[in-house]
């Protein structure tokens, strides 16, 4: 089985966050596809979890399912042992690439949004990214890649995401600083930025609602909506040696929407 793009023969290792379904799931498939085992987390969904480690072992690669709420920071040192456990089972000390993708959505009027609602996200898309990263520091390898997703709606503004494209905002500026901070351990940092995809996300609205599908392929350069193998494959990509030198980038992974 090949190894993505390494000097030595060691298989890379990333940790997913919301590797259970969706952009997530796609991701540890293609990373497998790629050669790279993977720690991923799942917060409820353990059957769904359990499927993703069946169809990475298809593939010939390892991946371990670990629970984890990111909202919830307190439990960060306990997942963080896990991580060190984990990490043993694969043989290895160090892991290569992490890919903050965990979250959930909010559609609600700026005038309606409630500070619990606020909270909650700031939580999970903002301080759980911003600390996870910070934990898991001592455990990405010099040299190591970091993916924070973020979304097309920092760049096209809708009514009704004041608080979700505004955390999502706050994690672009966090990886161009971070990439700053990390850049002396060789570790890179970029923002990938998906357009409107077809998974579960906002009670699956963009794969089963067919007016807004519709919408969002007219609004798309390739005319459809996206799908999780249309952003998987990219940030498995991007996470390998020949893309060593992008850092520090916000990529939009749309298909062309709203150009
Ligand atoms: P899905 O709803 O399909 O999957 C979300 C994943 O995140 C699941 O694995 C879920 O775990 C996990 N998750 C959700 N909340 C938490 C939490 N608090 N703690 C830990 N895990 C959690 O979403 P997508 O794959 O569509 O979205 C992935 C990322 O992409 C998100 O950050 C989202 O904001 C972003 N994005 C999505 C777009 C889209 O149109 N789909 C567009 C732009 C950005 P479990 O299965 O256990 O519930």
């Amino acid at each position: 089985m090949s190894t993505q793009n390494t000097p030595d023969s060691r298989a890379r290792i990333a940790i997913v966050t919301g590797g259970s379904r969706g952009i997530g799931r796609n991701t540890v498939l293609s990373l497998a596809r790629r050669g790279v085992d993977s720690i991923f987390t799942y917060r409820s969904n353990r059957a769904e979890a359990e499927h993703v480690v069946a169809a990475a072992a298809e593939a010939g690669r390892r991946a371990v399912a670990l629970p984890l709420d990111t909202g919830d920071s307190a439990s960060f040192d306990r997942f963080v042992g896990e991580v060190r456990q984990a990490l043993t089972s694969l043989d290895a000390q160090r892991f290569d690439y992490l890919v903050n993708n965990a979250g959930t959505s909010l559609h609600n009027a700026f005038a309606e949004t409630t500070e619990d609602e606020l909270d909650t996200l700031y939580r999970i898309h903002f301080k759980g990214v911003f600390f996870l990263t910070q934990k898991l520091l001592p455990l990405i390898a010099d040299g190591g890649r970091i993916v924070n997703i973020s979304s097309g709606l920092t760049r096209v503004s809708m009514p009704g995401v004041t608080a979700y494209a505004s955390m999502k905002g706050a994690i672009e500026v966090l990886t161009r600083v971070l990439a700053k901070e990390l850049g002396p351990r060789g570790i890179g940092v970029n923002t990938v930025a998906p357009g409107a995809i077809a998974t579960d996300f906002s009670g699956g609205m963009v794969r089963d609602n067919p007016e807004v599908n519709k919408r969002v392929a007219e609004m798309t350069a390739l005319g459809r909506a996206g799908e999780p193998d249309d952003v998987g494959p990219m940030i498995a990509a991007l996470l390998s040696d020949d893309n060593r030198w992008v850092n520090a980038q916000r990529i939009e992974v749309s298909g062309g929407m709203m150009v």
